[in-house]
């Protein structure tokens, strides 16, 4: 990638976005002389290129290191950069492949911190800053995804009312109903409707009070009838999920058939597929809906 020309089209992106401090972009594209990232008043564009060939860490603790190093050598100018690696997060990271023992370090060294010009507020900033490279520093170790350690420690949100919609064919219900428990085991709100609605209301008008405050619908598949979608009604609220740009996990259940057919609309979001699951599929689907949860708020 040619950085010169890539910022410039940076620069024109971001012009009317005034309001931001700093601007981030990351790319898989590698830089023509390999480094992690460029930047210059206030615009980086950082390079996660071959990611997997320097380190079996995540990727979001890298994403997170980079930032944090951003933030640290240019808006707080944690002095110079080191000419030898020390693991401090200043090192000059000319040999990409010592990211992985910086992401374990995750340190600023005393030389770095006494040569950091201090002010009351760059001081709480800085403050801040070293908390994110301890919790880098901790996950990496243990080889864990720092983005999934910090989601799962979130507490539920008082006031948010529901999570996720479950959108199911009735004739599923056993199912969805043991979906809906395990679900709720796990802290997510869930909307079923034989929880939500109290005696004498109507599905339709219940989920159009809630359906502003719901950041995520499932749209389960289950092994009776053609699926959820064949309804108008329920076709109606997808389509309303979709406009608030909601997360859309189509969820096939024990029972579907092996090649479910999906509607064009359905076709374009990722499946969760908990037929014969490891728990694996099933904890995405927690992680997406938590992740949406703190997104939305
Ligand atoms: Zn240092």
């Amino acid at each position: 990638m040619d950085y010169e020309e890539e910022y410039e089209a940076l620069v024109q992106l971001v012009a009317h976005k005034k309001s931001s401090d700093i601007s981030i972009f990351l790319t898989s594209v590698p830089f023509e002389d390999n480094f992690f990232y460029k930047g210059q008043d206030n615009i980086y564009l950082v390079s996660l290129s071959g990611w997997h060939h320097l380190t079996d860490l995540p990727i979001a603790n890298g994403i997170a290191y980079i930032i944090t190093s951003i933030l640290l050598k240019y808006e707080l100018d944690v002095g110079d950069n080191h000419d030898v690696s020390t693991g401090c997060i200043n090192d000059f990271m000319w040999d990409k492949s010592i990211i992985d023992a910086g992401m374990r370090a995750a340190f600023v060294c005393e030389h770095c911190r006494s040569n950091t010009k201090a002010t009351v507020l760059t001081s709480k900033i800085f403050r801040h800053l070293i908390s994110v490279l301890d919790i880098i520093s901790t996950q990496s170790r243990r080889g864990h995804d720092m983005l999934e350690e910090i989601v799962s420690a979130l507490p539920s949100l008082p006031g948010t009312a529901f999570d996720i919609f479950l959108c199911h064919n009735s004739s599923d219900k056993p199912a969805v109903r043991l979906l809906n428990t395990r679900l709720k085991a796990t802290g997510i709100k869930t909307w079923f409707d034989e929880e939500a609605l109290l005696p004498g209301q109507v599905w339709q008008d219940e989920l159009e009070r809630q359906i502003g405050s719901i950041g995520a619908c499932a749209v389960i598949v289950g092994p009776n009838g053609e699926g959820p979608w064949q309804e108008n009604e329920r076709r109606v609220f997808i389509n309303e999920f979709i406009k608030r740009s909601c997360l859309i996990v189509p969820v096939l259940i024990t029972g579907a058939s092996a090649v479910p057919t999906l509607p064009l609309f359905l076709q374009q979001f990722m499946w969760c597929d908990l037929r014969g699951d490891d728990g694996n599929q099933f904890d995405r689907l927690v992680q997406s809906i938590r992740m949406r949860r703190h997104i939305s708020v």
